[in-house]
């Protein structure tokens, strides 16, 4: 694995706007293995134009190296916070809490 990755980056190195195809013969290294060094943040394209670069796992958008966009990446971080660490707000006027009934309609 480790081989297959220097020899990637090395081609890369040599030749930066090589399609992926190109760089899968040139290495003998198959096209999903150069995706997956660039999913895990090994390798990286050099622009969004580029074919190495990669898709946000969430949102699509085309980014350069890793899983998901800066945005994404930020937001997940910020999901994976407990409820409890939630800063309270400053204003002071506490958000009540609304209880939703459902105007349920029986239907025969
Ligand atoms: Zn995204």
């Amino acid at each position: 694995m480790d081989e297959e990755f220097k020899l990637v980056r090395d081609y890369l190195r040599e030749h930066p706007g090589a399609r992926v195809f190109e760089v899968s013969q040139a290495t003998g290294v198959p096209a999903s293995r150069i995706y997956n060094m660039v999913r895990e943040g090994r390798l990286t394209a050099t622009s969004t134009d580029s074919d190495l670069a990669v898709e946000c796992i969430q949102c699509g958008k085309k980014i350069l190296t890793g899983r998901m966009c800066a945005k994404c990446a930020h937001e997940f971080k910020t999901s994976l916070r407990p409820p409890a660490q939630k800063k309270p707000s400053s204003g002071g006027s506490r958000a009540a809490e609304r209880v939703h009934i459902a105007d349920r309609r029986l239907v025969d």
